[in-house]
């Protein structure tokens, strides 16, 4: 097999998609098999939020009549519509998808079976190439089992039997109670899932509305699908409860997955106790923005939350006509996103719109009609006029409820609750994938013995022969 770059996109230097085409005609059956990518990894493996499916089609057609052997292209296919087309249109021999097999390593098998609407459809956010980047386990958004297999046993497709208990009260329908109420009732448990909102998905039917992030709502319409296709599941919507109805329920277990809030106050990295903000001041958070409140104006967005979102919402400002100056104490915009393989994207991106990018700043003051911004290096200040403040800072865990039912815990036993767990962004806020994991986890491990937070690494040792 050969690895052919189909556009290096360095300019005069590079081989360009012609001279790509020409070496190809000139050595056409050289290779048992062409393989076509497009230049870097960030060309070849774009997110979503800027690569649409069968993003190299156009680099790739035609190269098939240059020669006789067959040709394997990428290009974040998805969907098994679009692998058929480019196979049947004659672009390609066959379908290179790193991504979709890792969202949903039995995608072939489901295809073959014509099992469509059972396959975990990949997002395209890039969080599996972010263990690659930051030296630590991978993970996916979409399959929790990923890099699990051997460590802990997780199959993709097949849970472990049903433990002692029988019914799961699941409170919180975003991508941790999702993944727990689907994860349980394959095991074999009754589940209610209680979500507070008329909508189930939590924060993802929330960011999906964000720009160049709907892609991302198939974490919840695979699972809604899913969910409704099982008949051990209830989901309850306009359902909030209280630590009296919980405990006058009887469910056995009781799994709080209620999300997480944005904080107003500007604590994250910057500040770890609150920030002076006047009376005055129009302070949003990006909860606000999802809710529909956007303000207009000159808008700053303070970011020090450094991953997607500050990126995200100065696009949906610019959108809505607000002149934006983001504001982040990173020497990068959306610093996190080198990690998946978009941060220069966003700059460019941001910029192209007008944003006001300032790096290397942080914000030590909100007033009136500006905010008050240090050099992190120098301390030295600087003021820049607004009429509202964005702040992309940390978020709390909603763990109200968890915390009311623990000060009850001398009732459990009475109302016939043997365990009460917090789990997803109410225990810990973090990415989708962490949440998604984090339900999937406390599916895999009710009623079984505590295997604790340390596992090791299980390592595969090969012994040489004693000759
Ligand atoms: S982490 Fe995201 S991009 Fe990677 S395979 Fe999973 S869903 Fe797709």
């Amino acid at each position: 097999a050969l690895r052919v770059s189909l556009d290096e996109t360095i300019g005069d230097l590079g081989f360009s998609n012609a001279e790509v085409r020409d070496f190809v005609e000139m050595n056409r059956n050289l290779p048992d098999i062409w393989d076509l990518a497009q230049g870097t990894w960030e060309d070849c493996s774009g997110p979503s939020r800027f690569k649409e499916e069968a993003a190299q089609e156009a680099l790739v057609r035609g190269i098939h009549e240059l020669t006789d052997k067959p040709i394997v292209g990428v290009g974040r296919f998805t969907s098994p519509d679009v692998m058929a087309k480019m196979i049947k249109s004659g672009t390609l021999d066959m379908i290179g998808c790193a991504r979709p097999s890792i969202a949903d390593p039995f995608l072939p098998k489901k295809i073959e079976e014509g099992r469509i609407e059972d396959i975990r459809e990949c997002i395209g956010c890039n969080i599996c190439i972010t263990g690659d980047m930051t030296m630590s386990i991978s993970r996916c958004t979409q399959n929790p089992t990923f890099m699990e297999e051997w460590r802990k046993g997780w199959h993709p497709e097949t849970m472990n039997a049903k433990g002692d208990s029988d019914n799961v009260l699941v409170i919180g329908s975003g991508p941790a109670g999702l993944e727990a109420a689907w994860a349980l009732c394959r095991r074999g448990y009754d589940v209610a899932v209680a979500e507070a909102r008329d909508v189930i998905g939590g924060r993802v039917t929330r960011e999906r509305a964000l720009p160049g992030l709907s892609a991302w709502g198939r974490v919840v319409d695979y699972r809604d699908y899913q969910l409704s296709q099982r008949p051990n599941v209830e989901i309850y919507r306009e359902s909030e409860l209280d630590v009296d109805s919980i405990l006058e329920f009887g469910f056995q277990n009781v799994a709080i997955a209620t999300g997480s809030t944005w904080r107003r106050d500007g604590v994250s990295r910057q500040h770890v106790v609150p920030m002076p903000i006047a009376e005055a001041a129009k302070v949003y958070t990006p909860d606000d923005l999802m809710d529909g409140t956007v303000p207009g104006g000159t808008v700053v967005i303070y970011d020090d939350d450094h991953y997607y979102m500050g990126g995200v919402l100065a696009e949906l400002l610019v959108k809505q006509g607000a002149r934006v100056t983001l504001i982040t104490p990173s020497a990068y915009v959306s610093d996190w996103t080198n990690n998946t393989l978009e941060q220069a994207t966003i700059h460019a991106r941001l910029d192209e719109m007008g944003v006001d990018i300032v790096l290397n700043r942080g914000v030590t003051e909100v007033a009136g009609d500006h905010v008050v911004s240090n050099c992190v290096y120098t301390g030295k200040t600087r003021s820049y006029p607004c009429d509202a403040v964005v702040m992309v800072a940390s978020r709390s865990g909603n763990d109200q409820l968890f915390q009311g039912l623990t000060a009850r815990q001398a009732d459990w036993a009475d109302a016939g609750i043997r365990s009460v767990k917090l789990f997803g962004d109410a225990e810990a806020a973090g990415p989708i994938a962490w949440a998604t994991y984090a339900g999937h986890r406390y599916a895999r491990e009710l009623d079984e013995a505590d295997i604790g937070d340390d596992l090791p690494f299980r390592r595969e040792i090969t012994e040489l022969a004693p000759q």
